[in-house]
């Protein structure tokens, strides 16, 4: 094969993409964004699944050292009522291995390993259908051409424009991120209360949830519905206005849940948009989109899984198929879409039974995916 080849984003997507053609001995350009590898927070752990997730990294060759890393005891979960009492408390049996959970900044140097990404690289358009080829236009001005670029570069994709005029719109929940660090010194009982796993409470169209990472640092998450301004005359930047805005909007709860967000100290803003559920668009030749990119859905535990095994069958099939990229790029396309579609309905669902005015519906729906 000998396509000039270009993956923008070096997330779960363009990563693993990147590392399954590198094992088949092709190159690809990984242009990023980011100044460096760690310019900013990793962000917090990802559960990956058997047949997904897990099944891309085997592509890669890379499944032996994630089992080394990660955490299977992490898929433990604890379902808390808003006044404390557990209503449930699943804990993995010893040899579950379907959904281990992994750091993201682990996952991250994992599939770095020999890549040479381009960093400071932020691309700015994608103009396919040109005399070279693909022609990729960077912020600093620059031009690149190629053969085929994959837009593996998440929410606010830059080359997703190139195939489809669809941009993503807000669902409705809001997140609002902080963390705490080394928790089982500082924070024990909030350790305690977190488990191995997760903790998670539901209320009226809110909810609370804490993950624990590898190192004892800690993930929390507070998710309601409001407008896209409910923070009008709030400084997102002062953390004790935050924390003073997100304890009254869990007024009643239970201290050793509000805790949580009392202990936090900075807090991230993260509105959820998404993609149309099933997005799909009429092929591009020299185009395609993986990840967030293409299918951008709510935050339940599908998005990186299904970034990541895109990536490795994108990948493969360029490397291992009878060599003509367009048909190539044109069958992995409609077996994503398939899949995408599907996981959509399914985590699109999932938002609005866990964050819902009728809070037994999360309970109700925990009960349906968890294993007995
Ligand atoms: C709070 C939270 C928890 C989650 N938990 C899970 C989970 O447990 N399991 C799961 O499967 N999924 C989870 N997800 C979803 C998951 O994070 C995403 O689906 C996944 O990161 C998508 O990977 P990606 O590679 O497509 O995009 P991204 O991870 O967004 O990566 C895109 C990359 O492209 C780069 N980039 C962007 N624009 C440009 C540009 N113009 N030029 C060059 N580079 C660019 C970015 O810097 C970035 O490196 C969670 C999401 C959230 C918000």
């Amino acid at each position: 094969m000998r396509h000039r080849i270009a993956v923008i984003g070096s997330g779960p997507a363009g990563l693993t993409f990147a590392r399954v053609l590198h094992r088949h001995g092709y190159p690809a350009a990984v242009l990023e964004r980011d100044a460096s590898h760690d310019a900013r927070p990793p962000g917090g752990t990802l559960d990956l699944h058997e047949g997904l997730g897990q099944l891309a990294l085997d592509k890669a060759g890379l499944l032996a050292e994630f089992q080394a890393l990660s955490r299977p005891e992490g898929q433990a979960m604890r379902i808390l009522d808003t006044d404390g009492t557990v209503l449930r408390d699943w804990r993995p049996r010893p040899d579950d291995r379907a959904n281990p959970e992994i750091d993201r900044g682990q996952l991250r140097d994992l599939l770095l390993g020999p890549l040479d990404v381009q960093w400071g690289r932020g691309v700015r358009q994608v103009v396919p259908g040109t005399r070279d080829g693909v022609l990729v236009h960077f912020a600093d001005g620059r031009q690149e051409p190629f053969d085929l670029v994959v837009g593996a570069d998440g929410a606010w994709s830059r080359t997703r424009p190139a195939v489809s005029s669809v941009t993503p719109h807000y669902t409705g929940v809001t997140l609002v991120e902080t963390s705490l660090d080394d928790a089982d010194t500082r924070h024990p009982v909030l350790a305690e209360l977190i488990g191995d796993g997760s903790v998670a409470a539901y209320g009226v169209n809110r909810a609370l949830v804490a993950q624990r990472n590898s190192g004892g640092h800690v993930k929390v998450y507070a998710q309601f519905r409001a407008s896209l301004d409910w923070h009008t005359g709030l400084d997102l930047a002062d953390a004790d206005a935050v924390r003073s805005r997100l304890l009254a909007l869990f007024d009643g709860w239970a201290a050793p849940v509000l805790d949580l967000l009392r202990h936090g100290t900075a807090f991230a803003h993260r509105p959820l948009y998404v993609l149309p559920v099933s997005h799909t668009w009429t092929h591009v030749p020299g185009v395609t989109l993986l990840g967030d990119a293409a299918h951008l859905m709510p935050p339940l535990g599908a998005g990186a899984n299904l970034a990541m095994l895109e990536g490795a069958e994108l990948a493969e099939s360029l490397a291992t198929g009878p060599g003509d990229l367009d048909e190539a790029v044109r069958a992995f396309e409609e077996r994503m879409w398939a899949r995408a579609g599907r996981w959509s309905k399914i985590t699109t669902t999932g938002l609005e039974r866990l964050v819902s005015p009728d809070p037994a519906e999360a309970l109700a729906l925990f009960d349906e995916v968890q294993p007995s």
